[in-house]
């Protein structure tokens, strides 16, 4: 079916972001493949592609960004990474986009955003999100890292774990207690600078996929966050975390739609290709059925992302809503790079074909960004059960 979401600018914007890919993440010398191996994307890559205009189009033009607050533009970039295959890549940015960049531009005040939003636009100052604890991810409020307030400062210990972009960030919000008595109540946010005397960025964590992706423990030990490095108001971080969840959940939805129609690409390509028994493999009656089944949910998930998208866009999209599309879409994107892998006989299983890399993806997304069961809990409990 045709598209609808999307208009010429979008269109142009995602011409000049694929060139940016093929020159820049692809590469002649195979780069994406050495990112993979290194667990990490080199931060002059952030900075390159704050140059090319893919970072920050959000921020407001005086703050040097595109002033662009239109999430299709963000819907772009984590479309053509999947369609690339680099989406260890294009995580760090969506994190960087979609995830972070709408806590700065909400809840800082005037000398925050003089200070940070020129450097997040230009990539300069990456960021991350660290809420997960060695001992705590899907509850929240049981978190333990501890901020108490001395004076001018708050004095910050605890570690967090998973945190995507943690070796590269130079900007981290920072989920603490400053109020241990409390739960929700006593969550805030604080943005923990590189180089902060304390904060260590721990081991680069050994994953199953997304391998490009650095995701890291960080450590907090006696820490002095200046008191204007705090986000917001004090004790309401969880209603900052939650107000941000549909478009976190949203992202990661698309991204996942976007994974299957690449996978369905490679494989097409493949059984065409591919000769048994004297004939394409794609013209066994299982295997056009398989990929039927493939093109028709994955066009149908296509539509509701598309739907929640312009929901966004309105400042509708329901919390219930984005739980649907997250949960649902990304157990979508599971049975089919899964199926699409069979499809591929043995060679699905190397690392030099796309699908294998999908594959070892496409298993976090089930898990990050809220679990697929918190995502049922939240739907669950809007039946009113
Ligand atoms: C690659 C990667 C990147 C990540 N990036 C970030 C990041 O940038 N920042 C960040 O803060 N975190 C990040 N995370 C952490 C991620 O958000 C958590 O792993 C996730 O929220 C689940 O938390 P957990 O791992 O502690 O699992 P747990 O909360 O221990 O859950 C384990 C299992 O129990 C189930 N479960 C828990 N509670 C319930 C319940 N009430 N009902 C039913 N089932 C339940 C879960 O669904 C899950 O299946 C990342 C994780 C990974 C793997």
């Amino acid at each position: 079916m045709r598209r609808t979401l999307f208009e010429d600018v979008h269109e142009d914007f995602r011409a000049s972001f694929r060139t940016f890919l093929t020159r820049e993440v692809i590469g002649e010398e195979g780069r994406y493949g050495e990112w993979e191996r290194a667990g990490i994307v080199p931060r002059e890559v952030f900075a390159l592609a704050g140059r090319g205009g893919f970072l920050g189009m959000a921020v407001p033009e005086r703050h040097g960004g595109a002033g662009a607050e239109d999430f299709r533009f963000n819907l772009v970039i984590g479309e053509e990474t999947q369609l690339a295959g680099v989406g260890s890549f294009g995580l760090g940015i969506t994190l960087h986009n979609d995830i972070c960049l709408p806590y700065f531009l909400s809840y800082c005040a005037e000398p925050q955003r003089e200070r940070w939003l020129g450097g997040i636009a230009s990539g300069e100052l990456i960021t991350a999100l660290a809420m997960t604890e060695p001992g705590i991810g899907s509850d929240l409020a049981a978190m333990t890292t501890r901020a108490r307030r001395d004076g001018d400062h708050y004095v910050v210990d605890g570690a967090k774990t998973f945190i995507t972009n943690g070796i590269n960030a130079d900007l981290v919000i920072l989920a603490v207690k400053t109020d241990p008595s409390e739960r929700h109540r006593g969550i805030s946010l604080l943005v923990v600078e590189r180089g902060m005397e304390g904060f260590e960025h721990g081991r680069n964590l050994d994953k199953l996929g997304q391998h490009a992706q650095d995701t890291a423990e960080l450590s907090f030990t006696d820490v002095h966050v200046p008191v204007e490095n705090l986000l917001g108001e004090e004790g309401q971080g969880f209603r900052y975390l939650v107000s941000n969840l549909p478009q976190e959940r949203l992202s990661i939805a698309a991204s996942a739609v976007s994974a299957c129609e690449a996978a369905l690409g490679w494989t097409l390509d493949y059984v065409r290709e591919r000769q048994a028994f004297g004939q394409p493999i794609g013209s066994f009656q299982h295997s056009r059925f398989t990929l039927a089944q493939i093109r028709s949910e994955t066009d149908i998930a296509r539509a509701y992302i598309d739907r929640c998208a312009l929901e966004l866009s309105a400042g509708e999209l329901t919390p219930e809503d984005a739980a649907t599309a997250k949960w649902w879409c990304t157990e979508l994107q599971g049975r089919v790079v899964d199926r699409c892998l069979q499809l591929h006989g043995g060679y699905g299983y190397m690392l030099d074909y796309p699908i294998a890399r999908a594959y070892a993806d496409a298993r976090v997304t089930r898990i990050y960004g809220g679990a697929n069961e918190i995502m049922l809990e939240i739907v669950g409990r809007s039946l009113g059960l």
